[in-house]
């Protein structure tokens, strides 16, 4: 089995900052990603696109391309459009390239996988016409597709905002911005204000944002609750109580948000320990200070392992990449702590402002864990809220036996879409907070795999 002595999983910023830093050490270092182009989410596709389109996203995009020339300039190899479908705790890896899959292993792994949006099942939510912003903005950055017909954003959380500001300087028509974070959430966030302003320009972007769109004539409606998106075939509308009245407002597309959250399918696949974020309201692996995860050998950085926002993750990434210098033995631990000092203290500011999004952001209760009976949470399996209460009232009692009962979660997806859902309406109907210790058990393939592709399982790929 081809061995690497340090394979860098992901290339958004955690995971470049980490193969350049380490790679500049000396390390032999290999860094796999799905994409096509290092990048991550945020940086999607900033080596090759088009400068009108880099201007329109924005300076923040922009930075991305001095990470991505670092990294071409350090020696770490590179996989892109390479899918893992398999991580252990012996530090092999199962990838998937060409349509070939096989199995690398290494001495060291960083896992730097980022985060997903949180899927939110909500009356409507599988109509097509309804997407995620997530999704839109990644037309738009790999391919500069908008929205024709105009658009209406609604959930909670930043990138609501800065999607909406992007399609405005893109000419797209945003019918209306409905934010559905309760009104109480100002008031929780208020104590974390003077924290927040140490990282003021974070706060003072958003309101930028804000006013231009406002400017612009963008409508927005604050305090959202019982949103329906309907239709027929395909959407038609969407539905909500707005000040307590009934609002109806036409649209062929809607794009939600509900915030992002660690994608850890990976760490856990891999065996790591997890526990559950009250805050963030997700899973996130156990780690020490250098991100050494309960797995010898596995470290979890940038928003895979708590989502800090692309400047912490790109700290995060080159304390990793030192921290793996320090493990195999090209500097010693003073050197790492040295090296690692000024990082740790940028992350530490830029950190300061995430109490106060997560308390201004914080989703309502309700939505996360009480979609109406009828609405289908797992996509895969078709399997509705109502079939969920079901097996739980009939004795199974967390997200496993939910799964083994329904069958929810074991779909191509593997459960990514639907576990956080299953966990938190399991914890609602049993009213135990503490049943929320542990969702899906992750088995391989985490990503789809044919049985041809296992059984032709090679060692080894070549990496450009
Ligand atoms: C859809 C989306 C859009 C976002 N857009 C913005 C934005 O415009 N501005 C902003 O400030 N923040 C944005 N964020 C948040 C932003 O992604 C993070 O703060 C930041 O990018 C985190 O960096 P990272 O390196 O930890 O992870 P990421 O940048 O997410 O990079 C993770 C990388 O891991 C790869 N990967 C994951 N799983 C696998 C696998 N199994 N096999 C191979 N490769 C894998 C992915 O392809 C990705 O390139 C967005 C988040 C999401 C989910």
């Amino acid at each position: 089995m081809e061995k690497h002595e340090l394979v860098v999983i992901g290339g958004g910023p955690a995971g470049l900052a980490a193969a350049t830093t380490a790679a500049n050490a000396g390390i032999e270092c290999l860094l796999i990603d799905e994409q096509a182009n290092p990048g991550g989410q945020i940086y999607r596709a900033v080596g090759t696109i088009p400068e009108q389109r880099a201007t329109l996203l924005g300076p923040d995009y922009n930075y991305g391309r001095k990470l991505v020339d670092q990294f071409n300039q350090s020696s770490a190899s590179y996989l892109p459009s390479t899918t893992l479908w398999n991580l252990n705790s012996q530090l092999e890896i199962g990838i998937l390239r060409d349509g070939k899959a096989s199995l690398i292993s290494a001495d060291r792994i960083i896992i730097a996988t980022g985060a997903m949006e949180r899927p939110v099942p909500f009356p409507g939510w599988t109509l097509p016409g309804v997407m995620s912003a997530g999704a839109g903005q990644i037309l738009l950055k790999s391919s500069g597709l908008v929205p024709a017909q105009g658009v209406v954003l609604a959930g909670v959380g930043p990138l609501l905002l800065l999607l909406a500001w992007q399609y405005l300087h893109a000419g797209v028509k945003i019918h209306a911005i409905l934010d559905m974070s309760p009104a109480g959430n100002i008031w929780r966030a208020l104590p974390h204000l003077p924290g927040a302003l140490l990282a003021h320009h974070y706060i003072l972007k958003g309101l930028r944002y804000q006013l231009q769109l406002k400017l612009a004539g963008v409508k927005f409606f604050n305090g959202v609750t019982e949103f329906h998106a309907v239709g027929g075939d395909a959407l038609e509308a969407v539905e909500f109580t707005h000040r307590g009245g009934r609002q109806r407002i036409d649209s062929q597309l809607l794009l939600s948000h509900f915030g992002v959250i660690p994608d850890s399918h990976l760490s856990r696949c891999a065996g790591c320990d997890h526990s559950w974020d009250a805050n963030q309201l997700c899973w996130r692996p156990v780690a020490d200070k250098w991100d050494n995860s309960s797995v010898d050998g596995i470290a979890i950085v940038g928003d895979g392992s708590g989502i800090g926002g692309a400047v912490a993750a790109r700290h995060a990434g080159r304390i990793a990449g030192f921290e793996a210098a320090r493990a195999l033995g090209y500097i010693s631990e003073q050197e790492r702590n040295e090296a690692a000092r000024n990082d740790q203290r940028w992350m530490r500011d830029d950190l300061r402002v995430r109490p106060f999004l997560e308390a201004r952001f914080h989703p309502p209760a309700e939505l996360l864990s009480a979609p109406p009976d009828e609405t289908v949470v797992c996509r895969c399996e078709e399997i509705n809220a109502g079939a969920i209460r079901t097996a739980i009232h009939a004795g199974h009692k967390d997200a496993n036996q939910v799964k083994f009962l329904t069958r929810c979660g074991m779909g191509p997806c593997q459960g990514r879409q639907c576990d956080n859902a299953v966990s938190q309406i399991v914890a609602r109907e049993l009213g135990d907070k503490k049943m929320i210790s542990g969702g899906y058990r992750i088995r391989p393939p985490i990503r789809p795999l044919t049985i041809e592709q296992l059984a032709a399982l090679n060692e080894g790929a070549d990496p450009k």
